[in-house]
This record gives C-alpha cells, structure tokens and sequence, in this order.
C-alpha cells in the first residue's frame, strides 16, 4: 500500500509539473486519464494474450490487498540459487542475454504469434542452460562485473523479457523460481494501466521473486520519430514513475522496437541509467554498455539453434 501511494504520488507529482505524462497510474493519481494515442509497437498496443489468462484481472481501482494478491503460490518466495562458481573477469567476457516476450501458445489469429515461445520450449531452454553449466544473472550484475566491482558465475546468462505480459508472472517467473533465476523485466508502463496486462500487483510479485526491472518507455513508441519533450516523457519521467511502482533502481533502458540514434542514447545516459539493451543480434559487450545486443528466443526455435546462439 506504501508503494502504491508513493507511486501516485510521484505521478501526481508529475502531473502537476507539467511534463506531460499521462496517468500511467490514473488509477492511482486518480486522474483516469488514458494514454495519448496507441503505442507504436504491436507489443505493447496489442497484447496478445489479452484475456487468455485463467487469472483474474484486477479491478482498476486499488485496494490495499491489490498490493499483496494475486501471487501464484510460488512466486514471493524466492530461494537462492546453489551458491555458483563465482569468477572475476575477464572484463571483457561476451554474454549472452536472451529476449523473450511471452511465453505460452498463441491462440489463432493473434497479430504477432512470432513473440511466443512455448511454455514447454522455454522449460526445455532452461533446463538446457542450467545442464549446461549456465546461471542467470541481472543485468546489473552483469554491468558490476563488467566494471570490475563485481563477480559472475561462470557461464552467466540474462533472461530479458520485453513489455510486461502476464505470462511473465504465471509462467516464466515459476519456472525460474524453481531454479532460483532472476528475470529481467523490460517493462513497458501501457502494461501496468488499468486492464493492462501485467498489474501493479504482478509487477511486485515479480519484484518479490528476485526480478530486476527495467525501464521499456511508457508507451513503446519509437524514440527517434519524437521530439525532445517526447524523448524526456520516455525516458526520464518513465524511469522516475518506475522507481516509484517498483521500489527497485531501474538502471537498464530497453529500446522500443530496438530503435535508437545517438540522441535517444543522450536522453538514457543523462537519465543515469546504466546501460541499454537493444534487438541486435549477438552476444553483448562490455563496450557497448548503451547498446547491448541481444539474442531474440524465436518461436520456432530448435534447441540446436538455441545452443548455437549461445555460443561465442
Ligand atoms: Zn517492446
């Protein structure tokens, strides 16, 4: 409940300051007002799996047990992994990080089934990855071992998952508890409004299972197409109404449909994040901390295939 209020204090805060920002929280703020115009990305305006999920959705008014409900019975107590073979440098160590969007299996006619991995798939990648020596890290981790302040275990992974679907709560975040994994979550604040289709509550069920969040915009539009007053919209009041929702640092950008200049990349680094991930294809790179490339998890991906993106 303290959160919450924070959070709409912040975006009432927000409001008032005039920047611009629709009510991400209208619920909150107590606004209702809804978002300007539908995002740009079909991944965020057009949520697949809209109503396939057995679980309620929340109504849109908050209450104190919203904060607190719905969980799934595992998520919410999450257990360390077995301590892994920590190693410190080389700094310059390739990683890969994964980029998935849903998991589950998209019903007929879906606009874009192609950003739903399977639930059995995504079980079998992990359990790939952990047979084979893999442990998931954040992506702060990664960037502390990277400057050389901290350390990773041997073959670290990062699972990002892009826009902030339910299927991120239900499926994957129980499969990665099972093997004591964090999560990356790219969340896009349409995903948190009322009827969206990952809730506050969800969210901070996610928090309480170890994930990180990362800040993917308020609205997915493609940063370079805005202006100045967009691009600070975007970027820095979505980092500050994220800070608030979550709790959590928020120090990685995600890139709305992987586009970025060298303008939109000023706006995250004066933002103070620390890095941002892209839809580049390959193994990130320490020298490229605001342009991380990624290894995007297709739906119709074999596991020999999965296995070889992983390589260096
Ligand atoms: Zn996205």
């Amino acid at each position: 409940m303290r959160r919450w209020l924070i959070a709409a204090a912040a975006v009432a805060a927000l409001a008032v300051a005039g920047a611009g920002a629709w009510a991400v929280l209208d619920r909150g703020a107590g606004g209702g007002a809804a978002a300007p115009g539908a995002a740009t990305s079909p991944t965020a305006s057009a949520s697949p799996s809209l109503g396939a999920s057995p679980v309620a959705t929340p109504s849109a008014r908050p209450s104190p047990q919203m904060a607190l409900i719905p969980l799934p019975p595992r998520v919410g107590r999450f257990v360390a992994a077995a301590a892994p073979r920590l190693v410190a440098g080389p700094r310059r160590k390739l990683v890969p990080i994964l980029m998935y969007h849903l998991i589950g299996t998209p019903r007929r006619g879906v606009p874009y089934p192609d950003l739903f991995v399977s639930t059995a798939d995504f079980a079998a990648q992990m359990r790939y990855l952990e047979a084979h020596g893999f442990t998931a890290v954040t992506l702060t981790q990664l960037a502390a071992f990277w400057r050389g302040a901290g350390e990773l275990p041997a073959r670290p992974v990062a699972l990002t998952f892009d826009d902030g679907y339910r299927s991120d709560w239900r499926v994957a975040a129980p499969i990665l508890q099972r093997i004591g994994w964090p999560g990356v979550l790219d969340l896009c604040l349409n995903a948190v409004r009322p009827h969206g289709d990952l809730p506050t509550p969800l969210v901070h069920g996610l928090v309480r299972a170890g994930w990180e969040i990362d800040d993917h915009t308020l609205t997915h539009h493609d940063l370079t197409t805005l202006d100045a007053a967009g691009r600070h919209r975007e970027i820095v009041v979505s980092r500050a109404v994220l800070r608030a929702l979550t709790g959590q640092p928020v120090s990685f950008f995600c890139y709305p449909a992987g586009r970025y200049d060298a303008a939109v990349i000023a706006v995250v680094k004066a933002a103070g994040f620390t890095g941002a991930t892209t839809t580049n294809e390959g193994l990130a790179a320490s020298r490229d901390l605001f342009t991380l490339a990624r290894i995007r998890v297709h739906r119709d991906m074999s596991l020999a295939n999965f296995a070889k993106a992983l390589a260096p």
